[in-house]
């Protein structure tokens, strides 16, 4: 069994491209960008809904 899902786009399952790993295209990586400012601007005070990284705050400075 080959490897496969290692090199799935992460945002609609197709096949990455090497140009803008690890997403298929520019369409899905502008995606997530966008995903990524919008929680920028959102500047979550609190716990946000995820809960997962929040290490990164505490071992911070
Ligand atoms: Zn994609």
């Amino acid at each position: 069994m080959p490897s496969e899902t290692a090199a799935k786009c992460p945002l609609c399952g197709k096949p990455r491209a090497k140009e803008y790993r690890p997403f298929c295209s520019r369409g899905c990586r502008d995606r997530d960008l966008n995903q990524w400012f919008d929680e920028g601007y959102r500047m979550p005070a609190h716990e946000g809904p995820d809960g997962g990284t929040d290490d990164d705050r505490f071992g911070g400075d």
